[in-house]
């Protein structure tokens, strides 16, 4: 009987988060500070996050213990199962293996809960009573409005309109959770009011979402704020996914020829390479492929510069270098709206610089087509950010099919699209339609960023 599914005892999970800081071959550059231009120094952090998380976002160590009270709580939930795509294999018709890594089991449907939980942990053990966040497509805020409950932390959510309009079901989901969440641009912060001003019909961004949290946080001593992306603490924290398919990957007797994820910011990606990716830089795997798949709408990494930018439209966080399509970057309503980040988190950026990962656009009706396949054969009903990661796997499956090789493929598959029928029911009706990145948008998003003098 052939195998499907490899699954970890809990007893054997790994207990560590991995750190690629100290092993990366050039250090990742500063973060700046947004007044001064001077190198971030962890005092400049204080009123956003718990001293815990600003150490960890700087720290030398390769592994951090991961604490109990968070590892009981990933006993509800992990370890995730890794799944041998032998149906989908068949369809395609291809030599290669496909694995994937299935992150949609979690309460809150995607990978985020890995967070979510260390840092809704952290912030109570400092004492903190009330996190602020944005959310996308509402993943996030899921995710943080549970690790919140379990954490007994207020919780405020500022959710991109056009999200909290097409996508009720996570609204609805926060407030069963306990949380509190309002549609951004909103009236409760200036940045939000700002942007009502200029444009009351606004569809909203991540980075203005971010700019109405982040000023929620600093005005409050109760407060903090929460990221679920980007920052290197939360890549970190998603490394538990890589860290155990390392061990299903060895119950498989098998190891990745190439790994495939989506990026928004970066972190289920993140999560899932960055434990592989220590076997590249050491040289004991130099040919393993790693593939970071955006939507043609957003292409960060295949279209932006690299350069220091702001995380959000107000300007509020520090200055991160990333591959960036500008801080006031509106991006198209494409509904992979985890992917509709004009930034990229600075260690996947900086991995890209140099080479040790690629990086590719697809058009979101093919990540469409490829998603419904992946529901014929394997039976999830994936999310439409997950579909991105899904259309390059087959891509690259069908490319074994011409050349006859037997390669491995290790896919992230980041969530479940439970929440996303009305976007299928646009794809099965053909109403669904592309959306590409002009040359002009390029331009404008261009033009207001920030100069950084020396940099
Ligand atoms: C948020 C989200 C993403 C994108 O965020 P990353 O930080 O790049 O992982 C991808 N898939 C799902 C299901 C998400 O919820």
């Amino acid at each position: 009987m052939k195998r499907a599914m490899y699954f970890l005892d809990q007893k054997d999970m790994p207990t560590k988060w991995y750190n690629i800081l100290p092993d990366l071959p050039e250090p990742l550059p500063d973060a700046l500070h947004p007044g001064t231009g001077n190198p971030l120094t962890p005092p400049d952090l204080a009123p956003l996050f718990p001293m815990a998380l600003i150490m960890q976002e700087y720290s030398p160590e390769r592994y951090i213990e991961i604490p109990d009270e968070v590892q009981e709580i990933y006993h509800t939930f992990r370890p995730s199962i890794l799944h041998r795509a032998y149906r989908l294999e068949k369809a395609l018709d291809t030599s290669a293996k496909i694995y994937y890594k299935y992150e949609g089991t979690s309460q809150a449907g995607s990978h985020k809960l890995n967070t979510a939980v260390a840092q809704a942990y952290y912030n109570k053990k400092e004492g903190i009573k009330r996190i602020s966040t944005e959310t996308g497509a509402g993943q996030w805020g899921s995710a943080i409005a549970m690790g919140c409950k379990f954490f007994d932390l207020e919780c405020k959510v500022y959710m991109v309109k056009i999200s909290y309009n097409q996508k009720p079901y996570r609204r609805i989901l926060m407030e069963t959770w306990g949380a509190t969440c309002v549609p951004s641009p909103s009236p409760d912060t200036k940045a939000g009011r700002d942007m009502l001003a200029k444009d009351p019909n606004c569809n909203g961004s991540l980075g203005l979402a971010i700019s109405e949290a982040v000023e929620d946080a600093v005005s409050r001593d109760d407060t903090h704020y929460s990221l679920g992306s980007v920052l290197n603490h939360v890549l970190l924290h998603q490394t538990i996914i890589g860290e155990e398919a390392r061990l299903q990957m060895e119950k498989a007797d098998d190891y990745p020829d190439i790994l495939i994820g989506c990026v928004g910011g970066g972190s289920n990606f993140g999560g899932m390479v960055l434990p592989w990716l220590r076997d590249k830089i050491s040289g004991a795997k130099p040919k393993m492929r790693v593939i970071a798949v955006e939507p043609q709408a957003s292409p960060s990494l295949t279209k932006g510069p690299y350069t220091y930018d702001f995380g959000d439209v107000a300007g509020l966080t520090p200055l991160l270098k990333m591959y960036t399509l500008g801080h006031d970057f509106m991006p198209a309503p494409v509904h992979a709206g985890g992917l509709r980040y004009h930034g990229m988190s600075p260690i996947v950026s900086h991995l890209c610089k140099l080479g040790l990962i690629e990086a590719q656009a697809v058009p979101q009706v093919a990540t469409f087509e490829a998603g419904v396949q992946f529901a014929r054969t394997e039976g999830i009903v994936s999310a439409p950010e997950a579909n991105h990661a899904i259309r390059v796997t087959i891509d690259e499956a069908l490319k074994c099919r011409e050349t006859g090789e037997a390669k491995t493929i290790l896919m992230c598959h980041s969530g479940h699209g439970n929440f996303d029928l009305t976007a299928y029911d646009e794809y099965l009706s053909g109403r669904l339609q592309d959306y590409t990145f002009s040359d002009t948008e390029m331009k404008k998003a261009l033009d207001n960023l920030p100069k950084v003098p020396g940099k």
